[in-house]
């Protein structure tokens, strides 16, 4: 019968089709997986020898004889500092990308953390003239359970890039809790400026890796192009999720959900830090 035999040729060829697919899917995500191995091998290997280069070079900074020795000194070990972010950048990246990254879940204080972050970049909203502020819900737990060292990384990057892309005004890390549980603590984290703001048709790009608004024009911003990539990566797999809002010219608001254990000891509110 001509038409069964028809049906059966049409199906051993979608069959034929989809174990091709199959084929092509399976190299692809092998190739990924090859890609991702050597650049965290790379960046490991890399960053051995440069841990050493920043090292000699603070050392001579500290016994050099002249005051420009003392400068190229200087600049040697500020250049490897800058080479080992970029580093630290893709060796992350590639292990976000391999699976490999774990997190190290631990009791830490969360306003205590906000407050390190803010301190670190606050030497430099000062150079631009920046207001750099905290606004934390007081009516939230002080500490929570998850791992510290990365959601520092991640606020980092979030107040570095507003920082960065902000020539006047002001820079805002707010922290609301929504729903709260005698455990489990929903919070909202957003970082807001008054910067340069980004074009509607890119918002939906910077999360990806490697892509910088205007790339051309942007190149005076230094950056891999990896920092919020990371950053979405890392909030995902925490079991949160980001979002960005903005307006050119006006600026723009990064923030993230996460949902985060209440550590069982609590300490007392800081009542006033000073930035
Ligand atoms: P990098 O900052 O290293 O370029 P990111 O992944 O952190 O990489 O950011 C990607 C791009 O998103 C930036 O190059 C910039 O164009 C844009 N961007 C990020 N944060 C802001 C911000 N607060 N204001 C304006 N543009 C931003």
């Amino acid at each position: 019968d001509g038409g069964r035999v028809g049906l059966r040729v049409d199906i051993t060829q979608q069959k034929e089709q989809q174990a091709a697919l199959e084929v092509a899917r399976k190299e692809a995500e092998a190739a990924n997986r090859a890609k991702s191995a050597f650049l965290a091998n790379m960046s490991h290997e890399i960053r051995t020898p440069m841990n050493g280069v920043v090292g000699m070079a603070e050392l001579l900074c500290d016994t050099a004889l002249t005051e420009e020795q003392r400068l190229f000194a200087d600049t040697i070990r500020s250049s490897g500092e800058a080479l080992l972010v970029i580093i630290n950048d893709i060796l992350d990246y590639s292990k976000i990308e391999a699976e490999r990254l774990t997190l190290h879940p631990e009791p830490f204080d969360l306003e205590r953390l906000i407050h390190e972050v803010a301190m670190l970049l606050q030497p430099r909203a000062r150079e631009r003239g920046l207001d750099l502020m905290i606004d934390f819900d007081l009516f939230l737990p002080t500490r929570f359970v998850g791992d510290a060292g990365r959601l520092r990384q991640v606020l980092t990057n979030l107040v570095g890039n507003a920082v960065k892309f902000t020539e006047k005004g002001y820079v805002l890390i707010r922290i609301v809790g929504i729903e709260t549980e005698p455990q489990q603590q929903q919070l909202h984290i957003s970082v807001e400026d008054s910067g340069i703001g980004i074009p509607a048709d890119q918002l939906d790009l910077v999360f990806g890796e490697f892509n910088q608004v205007e790339a051309e024009a942007n190149r005076k911003f230094e950056g891999t192009g990896l920092g919020l990539a990371i950053t979405k990566s890392l909030i995902e797999r925490m079991g949160g999720s980001v979002w960005v809002d903005s307006e050119v010219g006006k600026g723009s608001c990064f923030g993230f959900r996460l949902v985060l254990p209440v550590a069982e000891e609590q300490t007392t509110r800081q009542t006033s830090v000073s930035l």
